[in-house]
Parts: structure tokens; C-alpha cells; sequence
């Protein structure tokens, strides 16, 4: 089965089949580490993370490339307010986005690329533009890219860029749409500001720069997919295409992937307006990992989505009812054989969850027939009609869902456990929910008293109750052990 995605270049969908024959390659923007990631970030990660599974699901091998900018505008002028050099400054926030990832289920890519590693190889794409006429210098020691030598620009973005005046220049890493200009590929050093003493002069990189630079080095100069924020489609994924394909003149992505802007509660998310989250916020408040997750991979990448507190809790009933039902299948006893009916409903919901992934990952088209097949699985399970056969028949339907979905084993204990201790570091006690504290703050008869009455409902078969105690006890860091002289628990 191939994938097929809306290409923003070609305008239409496009099948994804690696060029070389071997491994797709794609390369997704990354952070600016320079603040804790909110949820509009990561659900564009997310959608990445989605997009690479897929692709390992359907047979292919993936070579993700993504970068971390650890050097640009905002960050040089937070860490000189903070009054520290930018490597130690960035270095926490790194770390941060990195346990943030892990929370999410995200999978690394192959490779991180950090700008401030690469500053050889952006200055030498800086010289070969030089070299063609596509950049200048100016009298400062900056070095801008000559948008007149470029006339595929917007090609992207579909900007008509007729009437832009010559010559006229920004220089800061993120302008305002319409405003095409000569752009900056080099800053000269500023008093006070990192900079690195290099062949083109003593400066620094703009943000464009070096995405060109480290998507070529690690994916040559043509490869297959490139992907980011559609907030990134212009000017930055413009100026990168001008860069990479002046020099190179061949396609420097040939698929382009923009993941859509969510809202939260129907308005822009921003600080201002008083809904802005990330994805600590959200662990604080009590929400689980992986209902988070969920939640903002179920909507497709190019909708917008609509974030909301509600969506979260059905996000998190979703999970129970898949992790209950999974519990269900590996739990029980079933006599040997196979029921037709439930072999053909298997089938058929695979056949449709892939199907809908292959349709430019239709994640709520997705998963829709796994939760039907729950539901007719639960009440043959129910009726005793479900056999050997089919509990394996399920348990493969699962697997391949997780590949992409990956919420059915409940790892939420440490996101919130990690939470927890960001949440003291940072003297944001007052932000924890009361209920979050509550269950952190067990006593020993009162774990005592949830591991009887879990022994309880397991005798009683409501497996359900018994699987959210285990849970909630989990994600306070208590280890439940069933053994055959009975249950065990300690504290990790
Ligand atoms: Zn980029």
C-alpha cells in the first residue's frame, strides 16, 4: 500500500515512494529552543510522527532529519536579558522539548542537526551563492540572498510577488507575510552577541540558512519530503527552496507537507487571550499523556483542529475503552477455534484504518472502524462467541492501530511524574491540579484499600475498574506485582 499527501507544491496529492528505491527522506523544521514548546507546536510534531509511522507501517524505511535552532533573534536577546552565554541557555529548553517528545510518543528521527554544529556548512552554501549571483554583501559585513536572482519565488506559497521592490532588505529571521525582500543570510557580529569568526566574516547565521544547509548535508541535494508549521510556508520554506535550488538547480523538496494551526476553544491560541497552553500546562491540570496525544492527532493534519478541555476527556475515554478492551483479549480464557464473522469484521477494519491513513492520513477516518470493531468484538466477548482465533485476529488490529496511534500501553506515569518535578523546580506548585496532588499524595491504607477493591472487581470480572485503579495507581508511581500468593505493591 502506498501513501498518498497533499503536496502544497504540486497543489494536489502525491504518492510517497522513496526516489532513491530505498529510504524516504524527509526533513521537518524544528524548535527554536528558546521557551517550553506549546500545544500548536507540538501537534505540528505530532503530525510528523504520524506521517513517519505511517510509512514504516506501510513497509517503508524513513531517514527523518529535523533541526534544533539553537541560534536566532529571540534567542540571542532572552539569554542576554538572562545573562548567560546562548548554549546554556538553550541547553534547558533542549532538554525540555526533547522529555516533551518522549511524554508524546513522538520518535526521534534519525538525525538532530543543531544550527550552532553547522556554521561551516551554512557559510559554505553562503559562498556558493555568492559565487552565482544570488547573494551580496553589505557594508555592515551582513550577506543577503538577491530575491531578483530567484524568479520561481513563491512558488510555494503561491504569492504573487510582482511590484517587490529591489534591493529592499530584511534582516530580522521572521517577518510579516507580503513582505518579500532581499533576506539575511549572514549577520555581521553585533557588540555583545555570539558570533563566529568564519571566511565570509565574523558573524552569525540567519534562520533560513540553515535548514538549506543541513537538509542538503544529511539528505543531498534533492530528497523527498520536507515538512513544518503552514506558519512556516512563508517566508521561511521561500527563502529555503531559493537557497537550496539557486545553487543546486534541482528540486530541493519534491513533496512539501504544512501541518494546520489549531485553536483552542475556537479562538487563535495566545497569551494574551488567556488560552495558552503547553504541554506542562496541560499535565499539571491532571490530563494524561496520552489523551493529549490523541487529542491532537485525531483531527487530519490539514484541518484545523479545535482544541478544547472536552475533547481531551474524550480523548481519554477513548483510551480506556481501548486499553480495557486489549486488557480484555490478553486476560481472558477462549476456547480454540475461530468465528467467522469476527475474522471478516477484522479484516475489514484493518483494510479501512489503512486505508484511510494511505488517503492523506485521515487519522479520524482512521480510527473510526477500530472502535466499531470494539464494540462488536465487546459484545461477542460478552456472549462467549469470541474464540482463540479471533482474540489474535484483534490483537494484530491493535498492534497495527498503536503503530501509528501508540496510546494502548499506559505510560502515562512518568510524563506526569516529570511534570511534577518541573513543577517544583519552576515554583509552579499553585498550577498543580488539587486532584493531581491528591493521588500523588497516597497514603499506605489508602493504596492498601484500591488494591483490594482492584482484587475485588477482578473477581467480579469488571475488568475495567480494575485496569483504572491499576492505572491511577501507576501513574502515582505505585507498582502493582500479581503474583500467586497474591498482590504485591511497592512505590518506584
Ligand atoms: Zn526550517
Amino acid at each position: 500500500m502506498t501513501l498518498r499527501l497533499f503536496n502544497t507544491l504540486s497543489g494536489q496529492m502525491d504518492e510517497l515512494v522513496p526516489s532513491d528505491g530505498k529510504a524516504f527522506r524527509m526533513y521537518a523544521c524544528g524548535p527554536t529552543v528558546y521557551d517550553y514548546g506549546h500545544i500548536g507546536n507540538f501537534r505540528t510534531f505530532l503530525q510528523v510522527d504520524v506521517l513517519r509511522r505511517a510509512l514504516k507501517l506501510t513497509g517503508t524505511k524513513v531517514r527523518h532529519v529535523m533541526n534544533i535552532t539553537d541560534v536566532d533573534d529571540k534567542i540571542i536577546r532572552n539569554a542576554t536579558a538572562a545573562g548567560v552565554p546562548i548554549g546554556q541557555y538553550t541547553a534547558r529548553f533542549e532538554k525540555a522539548f526533547f522529555e516533551d517528545l518522549d511524554s508524546l510518543r513522538v520518535e526521534r528521527p534519525e538525525q538532530i542537526a543543531r544550527a550552532t554544529e553547522h556554521i561551516q556548512k551554512m557559510v559554505e552554501l553562503v559562498q556558493k551563492l555568492a559565487a552565482v549571483g544570488a547573494a551580496y554583501q553589505t557594508e555592515d559585513g551582513s550577506w543577503y540572498f538577491r530575491l531578483a536572482s530567484f524568479p520561481q519565488y513563491g512558488k510555494l506559497s503561491k504569492k504573487d510577488l510582482s511590484g517587490m521592490e529591489d534591493g529592499a532588505r530584511v534582516d530580522v529571521d521572521e517577518y510579516e507575510k507580503d513582505s518579500a525582500r532581499d533576506f539575511a543570510l549572514w549577520k555581521a557580529a553585533k557588540p555583545g552577541e555570539t558570533s563566529w569568526d568564519t571566511a565570509i566574516g565574523r558573524g552569525r547565521p540567519g534562520w533560513h540558512i540553515e535548514c538549506s544547509a543541513m537538509a542538503m548535508e544529511y539528505l543531498g541535494e534533492s530528497f523527498d519530503l520536507h515538512a513544518g508549521g503552514e506558519d512556516l510556508m512563508f517566508p521561511h520554506h521561500e527563502n529555503e527552496i531559493a537557497q537550496s535550488e539557486s545553487v543546486t538547480h534541482k528540486p530541493f523538496a519534491r513533496h512539501w507537507m504544512h501541518v494546520r494551526f489549531l485553536l483552542v476553544d475556537g479562538r487563535k491560541m495566545s497569551k494574551s487571550e488567556g488560552n495558552f497552553y503547553t504541554l506542562r500546562d496541560l499535565l499539571l491540570k491532571g490530563y494524561k499523556a496520552s489523551a493529549i496525544r490523541l487529542a491532537l492527532i485525531s483531527v487530519p493534519y490539514r484541518h484545523q483542529l479545535n482544541f478544547t478541555f472536552d475533547g481531551l476527556i474524550e480523548a481519554t475515554n477513548a483510551i480506556d475503552r481501548l486499553r480495557t478492551f486489549h486488557q480484555r483479549l490478553t486476560q481472558g480464557d477462549f476456547a480454540a477455534g475461530e468465528n467467522p464473522a469476527l475474522q471478516a469484521a477484522a479484516k475489514k477494519a484493518q483494510a479501512e484504518y489503512l486505508a484511510a491513513l494511505a488517503n492523506d492520513l485521515n487519522t479520524a477516518e482512521a480510527r473510526a472502524p477500530i472502535f466499531d470493531l470494539i464494540r462488536t468484538a465487546n459484545t461477542a466477548m460478552d456472549q462467549g462467541q469470541l474464540l482463540a482465533g479471533d482474540r489474535d485476529a484483534m490483537l494484530a488490529v491493535l498492534a497495527s492501530f498503536d503503530a501509528v496511534f501508540d496510546v494502548i500501553e499506559d505510560r502515562d506515569a512518568e510524563p506526569t511524574r516529570r511534570a511534577l518535578e518541573y513543577a517544583e523546580q519552576a515554583g509552579r506548585q499553585a498550577d498543580v491540579a488539587p486532584e493531581l496532588l491528591a493521588r500523588q499524595g497516597l497514603t499506605d491504607e489508602a493504596i492498601d484499600a484500591l488494591v483490594a477493591e482492584r482484587t475485588t472487581a477482578k473477581k467480579q470480572r469488571n475488568f475495567a475498574r480494575a485496569d483504572q485503579i491499576r492505572n491511577e495507581l501507576a501513574e502515582k508511581g505505585i507498582v502493582i506485582e500479581d503474583s500467586k500468593d497474591g498482590v504485591r505493591w511497592k512505590r518506584k
